[in-house]
């Protein structure tokens, strides 16, 4: 099993154990999929863990939509407000279909980690989510396992690329340069390199 393989595994297996000894019990629920329309990042392990599982359906949606999430972050990287305002335009994840993860057994650490109790009505983009809606422990646990993943990432290529996931995926799709400054200067010629919300190579 790979690593990211053993992080996705090893997450679930702590969630599930913490929720039991909590007595929580998610409201989250196949269907429901508010938080799938929210900006979502992953290392690029994890995107290379993910990429062979692609159908050619989903392949062919991530090259439609990869080169628009790029497009959106090169304007909109800067922005403090870039996020909630990807949320409310209501764009779907290229993985979402019919309501459900189309990727599900391979979806990223931060999807994963993302889990409620609270109204699911109180997710989507329009609601005012109170603070605390989503569950902080499950959070940081998931991103105990990204902290991982990236070391092993590091340990692989010497740096950690980040950044959102259909943009990410497209670039890998496309293959990403090896070396950290051929890397930089791709994303830094497409505009999506650092700022609040671009792609971080660190
Ligand atoms: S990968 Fe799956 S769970 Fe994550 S945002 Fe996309 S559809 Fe939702």
């Amino acid at each position: 099993m790979s690593p990211v393989e053993a992080n996705w595994e090893a997450l679930e297996a702590d969630l599930a154990d913490y929720l039991a000894r909590k007595g929580l019990v998610p409201s989250c629920r196949a269907g429901c999929a508010a938080c799938c329309h929210g900006l979502v990042t992953l290392s690029r392990l994890e995107g290379e863990a993910l990429l062979p599982h692609l159908t050619e359906a989903q392949q062919s949606r991530l090259l439609e939509e990869g080169p628009k999430r790029l497009a959106l972050l090169r304007e909109g990287k800067e922005d403090p407000r870039f996020p909630s305002r990807f949320f409310q335009s209501r764009t779907p994840c290229p993985f979402l279909e019919g309501g459900l993860c189309g990727v599900y057994p391979h979806r990223p650490l931060a999807c994963r980690g993302l889990l409620t109790t609270g109204d699911p009505a109180l997710c989507a983009p329009e609601a005012k989510t109170p603070k605390g809606h989503f569950l902080a422990v499950p959070w940081r646990m998931a991103h105990r396992r990204m902290e991982a993943l990236w070391e092993e990432e590091r340990r692989r290529h010497g740096f950690v690329v980040i950044g959102e996931l259909a943009g990410l995926l497209y670039l890998l799709l496309q293959g990403l340069p090896e070396g950290r400054g051929e890397v930089e200067g791709l994303l830094r010629e497409l505009g999506v390199l650092g700022g609040r919300w671009g792609f971080q190579v660190v």
